[in-house]
């Protein structure tokens, strides 16, 4: 995958060259290069990005389908329980397997999710259901990816997630919410359709949106904290977007329930996939349009503002320097002359993930 890149008129654009001619397959995606607009580079937070194509418009051809699983060069993203397949060392990498050694493993191929073309192979993922971790003929181990994102290439942390999604969301689904028949598998795995001739309702990857957002009186931010989280951390406001709700909605509800706080001037930052299990995060940013924090509900234990001097001197453990809400922090940090956050905090690593 090549990318280049231009500033056109304020807005940087990413060329990415996804799709490099394959001439060994008649049903390859053609080549061509699409122009992705990003507001800025910078907001691109890991797991984001376009580290692969798709190749959507073809998942619903079968002969293609056929021809990527007959293709000696194509790959597999393995997980088992939720964990991801990775090499470990100085830095991390994703262990991309020949199909030929999960085939033992699989029962069918039914269970096998195109992921798109990455590095111009043909990757799949797949489940591999055990108890114990399974033995493959690779020196890597099945580790979780929380913990592995910041240490692995910004493209293969992309793959990684997107993989654990779709398999999370695959057994999860498993039945049919509406009949309760078994589901089977079609379009490269991206859909699961009923299997009870009466009822064959479609299942599509399902993704929960969350919004996230830094809400500042312009000289101090309001962070909050769980009970659960290890002593000192704090990060910013966040909650599920619930059925008809706009997402600026849910922003100015969840910083009311959590913080008593009002808000103004909500303005949309960037997102994060968040397969945790199955989230987008929707980063915001918002001002506030009051400042007595009074919670209103038990999700959080403490909600408190803090100014950029006390961030500063670590009076707080911040989140992670790769989630958004340490990119929210840092944007509304840096915004002033008090020095560069990243240069200050954001060590501590994310805690282990559930599944
Ligand atoms: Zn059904």
């Amino acid at each position: 995958m090549r990318v280049t890149r231009e500033l056109s008129r304020g807005v940087v654009y990413d060329t990415v060259d996804l799709m490099p001619s394959d001439p060994t397959c008649a049903h390859a995606p053609r080549a061509g290069a699409i122009a992705v607009r990003m507001g800025a580079m910078e907001r691109r937070n890991i797991f984001a990005g376009p580290y692969l194509d798709r190749a959507a418009h073809m998942r619903q051809d079968p002969a293609w389908f056929e021809t990527a699983l007959a293709d000696p060069e194509s790959r597999v993203v393995a997980v088992w329980q939720s964990r991801n397949l990775v090499t470990e060392g100085d830095s991390a990498r994703a262990v991309l397997l020949e199909l030929s050694s999960v085939e033992p493993l699989l029962a069918t191929s039914e269970g096998l999710i195109l992921l798109g073309r990455f590095n111009e192979r043909y990757c799949f993922a797949c489940e591999l259901e055990a108890i114990d971790p399974p033995q493959l003929a690779v020196d890597a181990s099945f580790e979780d990816l929380r913990l592995l994102a910041s240490r692995l290439p910004a493209e293969e942390a992309g793959l990684l997630a997107y993989a654990r999604a779709m398999i999370t969301w695959r057994r999860r689904h498993r039945f049919c919410g509406n009949c309760g028949a078994p589901t089977v598998a079609s379009r490269a795995g991206h859909t699961l359709v009923c299997s009870n001739a009466s009822c064959r309702i479609e299942q599509f990857p399902r993704i929960d949106p969350a919004i996230i957002v830094l809400v500042s009186d312009g000289e101090r931010a309001l962070l909050g904290r769980q009970a659960s989280w290890a002593p000192g951390r704090y990060s910013t406001i966040a909650g599920f977007v619930e059925p008809g709700e706009s997402l600026e909605d849910a922003v100015a509800r969840e910083v009311l329930e959590e913080t008593g706080i009002l808000t103004d001037r909500i303005d949309y930052h960037s997102s994060q996939p968040w397969p945790f299990p199955a989230s987008l995060m929707l980063g915001f940013t918002a001002i506030a349009a009051s400042t007595e924090v009074r919670r209103r509900d038990d999700e959080l234990e403490d909600a408190r503002w803090f100014t950029r001097g006390e961030l500063a001197e670590g009076v707080v453990v911040l989140p992670p320097r790769q989630s958004i809400s340490f990119s929210l922090i840092e944007h509304w940090f840096d915004g002033a002359a008090a020095g560069k956050l990243r240069d200050i905090q954001g060590h501590e690593p994310w805690p282990r993930a559930r599944r």
